[in-house]
């Protein structure tokens, strides 16, 4: 059997060190420095393996775009604003972003972009993208590199890209779960030998009762106290789009995606994109804690009709061919549906802001 190099790293560190965490084991699936999913490859389109909001549709982008514009000014329109996007892919959300904030000029002059990425393949194509555009831009690998001072944080699909922990529920309490080789010499889901102490006071109250057997999952990233902390300190105002839940529950989310269809996410290691669910209610209690003020969360599909998506989809459709208009109609369907498809209800947003601002745009 031929295994690819990063299994048989996987496979290496299991065999001297036992068995692997799931967080290690996503985390080495999608950035390991040679192999890592995140690393090796631009993952969207039809040809590659899923497609996300600003890809389905212009409008996307558009709306968040003006939702920014009008954080903007909520913000007291400071003379320079930090624009940072958490995984931007191709690019796509900021350039129609870009596009439609020219209705606020002083808005768009007062833009420095921030663009928070570790995929180099990507990174290149947002240059690219950027370059036919006349605003600063700057990348870094992590959101902590990001300079100080007033700041907009956009993050779609980004959260579900972050590596989680899971623990299982056994009779006498909670046990994180791991990767293992089992019996027949393939790679195994398993559960490690000792208990987590005191896990029980830790998971929410929701969880706390589940049955025997069940999954926990949480993230250990920090990502959503830093924002906290920052959306504390300065002004500013983040916006979160992802799939996932709006309270912690119990439950297996881990999956895994190659070629747009749902796989094994034991199978071919560093070849299909890992994710799991967001935890809102997990986010939204961190930034909480830090001071910051929590606005959501909400679906997606109350965030872009509350932000006009109908208004601007009808807009687009007044100069569009009969083709076209229904091309326009089915990505908003896409965006706001509730049935299996749609991303309306299984997407939630998440404003994290400054305590001063005691509204911002979408989640009225
Ligand atoms: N926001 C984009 C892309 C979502 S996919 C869209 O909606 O189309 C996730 C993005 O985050 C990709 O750009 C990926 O390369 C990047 N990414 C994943 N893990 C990351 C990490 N740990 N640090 C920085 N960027 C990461």
């Amino acid at each position: 059997m031929d295994l690819s190099p990063l299994e048989n790293e996987i496979r290496k560190r299991i065999k001297l060190a036992g068995p692997m965490p799931i967080r290690q084991f996503m985390t080495m699936c999608l950035t390991h420095p040679d192999y890592g999913y995140y690393v090796t490859r631009d993952p969207f389109g039809v040809s590659g393996d899923f497609i996300t909001s600003p890809e389905i549709s212009q409008v996307f982008g558009e709306l968040i775009g003006l939702w920014a514009a009008s954080a903007w000014h909520m913000m007291g329109q400071p003379e320079n604003v930090r624009l940072i996007e958490l995984g931007p892919g191709r690019g796509t959300m900021l350039i129609d972003a870009m596009r439609a904030a020219q209705v606020v000029p002083a808005f768009r002059a007062a833009i420095v972009l921030h663009l928070v990425e570790i995929n180099p393949k990507l990174r290149e194509r947002q240059q690219q993208m950027l370059g036919t555009i006349d605003v600063p831009a700057m990348w870094h690998e992590t959101f902590d590199e990001v300079p100080d001072g007033p700041a907009i944080i956009l993050a779609n699909e980004f959260f579900d890209a972050l590596p989680i922990n899971q623990a299982i529920k056994q009779f006498n309490g909670w046990y994180e779960r791991v990767v293992e080789v089992d019996a027949s010499g393939n790679l195994a889901f398993g559960i490690a030998s000792d208990v987590i102490p005191l896990f029980d006071q830790l998971v929410p109250p929701a969880v706390r009762d589940a049955p025997v057997g069940s999954i926990y999952e949480w993230r250990t990233d920090n990502l959503a106290l830093a924002i906290g902390q920052r959306m504390r300190r300065e002004l500013g105002a983040a916006l979160i789009i992802d799939y996932g839940h709006l309270k912690s529950a119990a439950g297996d989310t881990l999956q895994a995606v190659g070629n747009h269809n749902f796989v094994s996410a034991l199978h071919n290691p560093g070849e299909v994109d890992l994710t799991a669910h967001v935890d809102f209610e997990a986010i939204a209690s961190t930034a909480d804690s830090m001071g910051a003020r929590i606005h959501g969360p909400v679906d997606q599909a109350r965030l872009l009709r509350n932000l006009g998506i109908e208004k601007r989809a009808a807009a687009l459709k007044t100069y569009a061919s009969p083709e076209k208009g229904a091309e326009i109609d089915s990505a908003c369907q896409r965006l706001l549906g509730q049935g299996r498809g749609g991303m309306g209800r299984l997407f939630k947003a998440l404003a994290i802001t400054h305590p001063d601002m005691k509204t911002v745009p979408g989640f009225e």
